[in-house]
Order: C-alpha cells, then structure tokens, then sequence
C-alpha cells in the first residue's frame, strides 16, 4: 500500500511542476506589454481609480479610490511578479481618491509621486503623507503646463492643478493623456467652477466625467464644444446623489455615449494611437 502512495507522488510530481511552470509562463504573458495603450477605469466604489499602462509597458496609477480594492485591480493588472509603479498621481488629497494609495504606497515601489499641493487636515491624509515619508518617495508638485513625455509617445500634460479657492476639488489635477491622435482628458473632481478647462486640444475621444457626475460637474455650453464621443463616471453607492440624471442626459445629448463603473464594473480604452475602442466588465 504504501509503496502504491509512493508511486502515486512521484508520477504526479512532473504534473505539478508542469502547471506550476505553465502558470507562471500564463501570469508572465498576460502581463507583458501589447504596443498599445491602455486606460483601465477600476471599479473602486464611490471615488476614483484609473489605471493607465503605455505601448512600452510605463505604469501610472492616477487615485486609489476609497479603500483597498484598487489593490486586486492592480494585482491582476500586474501579475504576481511586478512589485512596481512607475509613477503615482493624486488628483486631489481627499479620502476618495487617496485611501486606497495608502496600502498600494506599502506594498509597490513606486518611480514618483505627482501631488497638487494641497493638504487635507483629517487623520488619514496625515497617515498618506507619513507613509510617503517613511518610504522616502519621490514627491513631485505638479504644476500647470508641466508636461510628462515617456519615450514610447505617450504624453501627460497638466491643465490644472491647485485649488483658487477653499473647495478642496477645484484643485484636482486635471490631465490630458495623448498617443498619438488619440486624447483622453482626466478630471479628477475639477467640476464647472474649472470650465472651460486651459486644454491644448479642442475636442477629445474620451472624457473622464469630474466629480463622479455631480450635478455641478459641467458646463452645458462647454461639453458641447468639447464634443467626447465617450465618457466615463466613476461613482458607486452614495449618499450625494451622483451621477445627475441632468448631467447623464445632457452628454447623452451632446452623441456621447456613458459608461459608469458602478454599473458596467471594470471600463477598459485601448487605443494604438489612430483607432481605440472600449471594453467593460459587465
Ligand atoms: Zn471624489
């Protein structure tokens, strides 16, 4: 009996190491770079998370969203191997944007920090900024103009960044993200009171809505100029109403077509630069 049991382990020994080998062969393949770009708008809850990786494989991580789900997001997105960011944005210093980079700031190196300058006096923003300490990151502030250029043509540049008054979301950094003909304008929670936004480009493919849809989240006048043919919501269950149902029906309005996390779950954009298309979880 027991010499069938030995015979048995050893015969599937090799299978073992076989799948243990093929997994990892899997993990590695599916986390090496495409030559495309990618935008991944994670489903965090109610706040942000977007998870950008370049045609090279560059990888920036713009908020964390509330708590610590950005983390299976970003360790699917990573694989089990990849322990590393090449560079961390925070729009704005505000529990639902920053919570989840607490954790992620722990467990990856991470290239850079880009911040907008702005403090927030709540207990956790302090435990962000002493982490950030502790680990002795590299802490940019970002500043209006500031272009970030990665060597695969993927370019970052800042339209906004700091606060001109005591509400803390018209500081967002907003960004807008070009390969190529293709131009993505992130918002952060930079609402109307920002608009129309100092952009270098008239119009855009796709359009992170700010302030998760808010009803004071754009401009009427303006989003018809900026014509995106999507946009995206980030937003989960909340006590504050977003998304507007105005707001929904008036880019609706203006052919663009919405999606929103918290009801298509994960949205994914990838582009080559010329063409893109869109993807969702649900
Ligand atoms: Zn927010």
């Amino acid at each position: 009996m027991q010499e069938f049991l030995r015979q048995k382990i050893k015969s599937r020994l090799p299978i073992l190491i076989f799948s243990g080998l093929a997994f990892f062969v899997w993990s590695f393949y599916f986390t090496l770079p495409d030559g495309r770009l990618h935008l991944k708008f994670y489903n965090v809850g109610q706040g942000d998370s977007i998870f950008i990786e370049t045609p090279a494989g560059y990888q920036v991580l713009i908020d964390g969203g509330p708590d610590n789900k950005v983390l299976g997001f970003l360790g699917r997105d990573l694989g089990l191997f990849d322990k590393s960011l090449d560079m961390i944005v925070l729009t704005h210093p505000q529990l639902d944007h920053f919570g989840g980079l607490i954790e992620v700031v722990k467990r990856y190196h991470i290239g850079a920090v880009i911040v907008n300058g702005d403090e927030n006096n709540t207990v956790d923003f302090r435990e962000w900024q002493a982490v950030l300490d502790e680990k002795g990151i590299r802490v940019i502030n970002a500043k209006i103009g500031d272009i970030i250029s990665l060597p695969d043509g993927v370019n970052l540049r800042v339209i906004n960044s700091g606060r001109t008054s005591n509400d803390l979301n018209t500081g967002s950094i907003v960004l807008e993200v070009s390969y190529l003909s293709f131009d993505a304008l992130l918002t952060g929670d930079a609402d109307q009171k920002n608009q129309p936004y100092k952009t270098s480009k008239d119009s855009f493919e796709v359009f992170k809505v700010p302030h998760h849809g808010s009803k004071t989240a754009i401009k009427k006048d303006y989003i018809s100029k900026l014509s995106p043919q999507i946009s995206v919501i980030s937003v989960g269950k909340n006590r504050y109403g977003h998304p507007s149902e105005e707001i929904i029906s008036y880019l609706k309005n203006n052919r663009s077509k919405v999606y929103r996390t918290d009801q298509d779950g994960l949205i994914e954009i990838v582009s080559n630069g010329q063409s893109w298309y869109t993807r969702t979880q649900r």
